[in-house]
């Protein structure tokens, strides 16, 4: 169920070595480069598709394989066995975000839970250098197949979360940081002109900000803000700007009916943004639309 099960993004880690070298060498050609010949597979964080890299040392996050992703392009298997849901998956992403959008991404995998974090979580993305140039998304191979719709929702949520954090959007740099006077998300600070910006600017005012932690979400502090503002769509949207914004964009992207004014104010504004409709009218042109609204409702 949606209430129960949590689509996170960035994981706790972020390669700290991937730091340290190569840093100008994040293009797609490098990549290709170092995957044929494997000379650079401990130089650049999108490189290492080691089972310790992909799951960031937490064993609950069993790879069982995982591709790179070259241009926007599923390539070839650099872990585990090929896996139709994992290829199916990337598919249907392929089929609502645009390529050049999809080229953000240069590992993309599916994951065994083993453990309960991993079980509840359907999918998350993390950012594979210091600039957030580049990012890999990971796959629960078991929930992807209890529920097509869900595995939709979760995938157009998750690519949410590439878009907003890429280096024209948040500064992740530590003067960045230091200085920022937007809002600190956890991980970096947004640009001026970002996305998730004008997002906060419309939904999310300074006394409603005020109560997130970026560096540490709570489960309990999303459900009392579900329970005042029925615009959210599903208690876990609740939980910080991001995962409001992620929610509402499947919603979105996958033209579910809103069951709010709130909610519909939501995919109003998303409606209105450069580039963001082209991601419904791919998935309306796949014939993936519309699935029904069974976000928890709240207010
Ligand atoms: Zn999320």
């Amino acid at each position: 169920m949606l209430d129960s099960m949590r689509r996170c993004w960035l994981l706790a880690f972020v390669v700290a070595w991937a730091f340290a070298a190569c840093s100008t060498e994040t293009d797609s050609a490098t990549v290709a480069t170092a995957a044929a010949t494997g000379s650079m597979a401990d130089v650049t964080g999108s490189d290492d598709c080691s089972q310790e890299a992909l799951s960031g040392d937490d064993p609950q996050y069993v790879f069982t394989s995982a591709h790179r992703v070259i241009d926007g392009e599923l390539d070839a298997l650099c872990l585990g066995t090929d896996d139709p849901t994992i290829t199916a998956a990337w598919k249907q992403l392929a089929a609502i975000a645009p390529r050049e959008q999809l080229s953000d991404l240069a590992l993309f995998g599916g994951f065994e839970p083993d453990g309960a974090d991993a079980a509840e979580t359907l999918a998350f993305v993390n950012a594979l250098d210091a600039d957030g140039a580049q990012f890999q998304m990971s796959v629960n191979t078991v929930e992807a197949t209890v529920d097509p719709d869900e595995l939709l929702l979760t995938l157009a949520h998750e690519f949410s979360h590439v878009f907003t954090a890429t280096p024209t959007q948040l500064d992740r740099t530590d003067e960045g940081i230091d200085e920022c006077d937007t809002y600190f998300n956890g991980e970096g600070c947004y640009s001026e002109d970002a996305l998730m910006m004008g997002w906060i600017e419309a939904f999310w005012d300074d006394a409603l900000l005020a109560g997130v932690d970026p560096l540490e979400d709570s489960v309990e502090d999303a459900d009392a803000r579900c329970d005042i503002e029925a615009g959210f769509f599903g208690p876990y949207a609740a939980t910080n700007p991001e995962e409001d914004f992620a929610e509402a964009f499947s919603a979105f992207v996958f033209r579910l009916d809103p069951a709010t004014d709130g909610q519909a104010e939501r995919l109003g504004w998303i409606a209105q943004q450069p580039g963001l409709t082209e991601f419904r009218d791919r998935a309306e042109a796949a014939g993936m639309t519309p699935l029904v609204n069974n976000f928890e409702l709240c207010g």
